[in-house]
């Protein structure tokens, strides 16, 4: 294709999307043209259930690697397309396999609950897996008297902790978008627009939480947006999902909560933005870079997601 053109590449993704019966799933958190070209956007538990329904023969996954990781296990049969291998994620690399299978070892007699932000090695260690607009009826579906360990990222479990009362011990992880949102820089702004309110995801600290309006995963915060009957809002979470929200309600204001150290005044994870147009494209025609999994780890890492996947469909969630 001799053409750079932003146009002309989503031209062409078009037609060889159909040519090849592939299906484009991106995150909330990809860039709003992204968004805009893909057949299906969603957070992780519905990008997860569209994988696993989806009649396509290809799926590209606009993303990070655990979730087109996660969409193979759930699609072996399915050719899964990632258009950035670099496209990682901090909190899944917080947690490695030889030292979780340590801290489980340490930690004898407990159910393992992995959220979904995890390599493949740390799902296939688990006993079960949730995503942030699951993780509390997860743990709730889990019987009483079973302790748990909860991993990898310590804001969400100390989130579901405090909300079931379980005895749950957490893995030390965090996102390095979500544990970097300024406290002060949200009160100032809260300040400077009285009649925001505050949006937060799970996965931030704490003292955010705390002052927080509602809590919420990336969905559980649009679909707030969409119905509450307020006209600002201060938005804790990755900055993408800003443009879902003003299709949504283009009249709204939204605020991207500030990290604390940024001259950008919004917070963007830097692995979800490594993929563009242009390397879609290139994935699309060349057909890599391509996900595989081990055979051992993907027989292992299925069951835990596919019970999630069971909990969820029996919750209606
Ligand atoms: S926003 Fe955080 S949890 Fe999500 S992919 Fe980026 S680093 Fe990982």
């Amino acid at each position: 294709m001799e053409t750079t053109s932003s146009e002309q590449y989503i031209e062409e993704i078009k037609r060889i999307k159909a040519e090849k019966n592939a299906i484009i799933l991106a995150h909330y958190y990809q860039t709003g043209d992204i968004q805009d070209i893909a057949d299906f956007v969603g957070d992780s538990l519905a990008l997860a259930q569209k994988a696993a329904s989806t009649a396509a023969d290809i799926i590209l996954f606009a993303g990070v690697k655990f979730m087109a990781e996660t969409a193979k296990l759930l699609s072996p049969s399915k050719k899964v397309l990632l258009p950035d291998m670099m496209a990682g994620c901090s909190l899944a690399d917080s947690c490695k396999a030889d030292e979780f299978e340590k801290f489980i070892a340490e930690n004898p007699g407990r159910i393992v609950v992995s959220y979904v932000n995890t390599t493949a090695e740390i799902k296939a260690l688990s006993d079960i897996i949730c995503t942030s607009s699951n993780a509390v009826q997860i743990i709730e579906s889990i019987p009483e008297k079973e302790k748990i360990i909860f991993a990898p990222d310590r804001n969400l479990g100390n989130y579901v902790l405090n909300k079931t009362g379980r005895d749950i011990v957490i893995w030390n992880g965090t996102c390095h978008v979500h544990e970097e949102f300024s406290l002060e820089a949200i009160i100032r702004l809260k300040k400077e627009n009285p009649d925001a309110k505050i949006i937060v995801h799970p996965e931030c600290e704490l003292p955010v939480r705390l002052i927080a309006d509602f809590i919420g995963s990336t969905s559980s915060l649009l679909q707030f947006t969409k119905k509450d009957k307020g006209k600002c809002y201060i938005v804790a979470t990755e900055a993408g999902i800003i443009h879902q929200m003003k299709k949504e309600n283009p009249d709204k204001m939204y605020i991207p909560a500030p990290p604390i150290d940024s001259t950008c005044g919004c917070s963007e994870c830097s692995f979800m933005k490594l993929i563009t147009i242009e390397k879609i494209y290139n994935c699309l025609k060349n057909e890599i870079p391509e996900i595989t999994i081990e055979k051992s780890i993907l027989y292992k890492a299925q069951k835990p997601i596919r019970r999630m996947m069971e909990i969820s469909e029996k919750l209606g969630l």
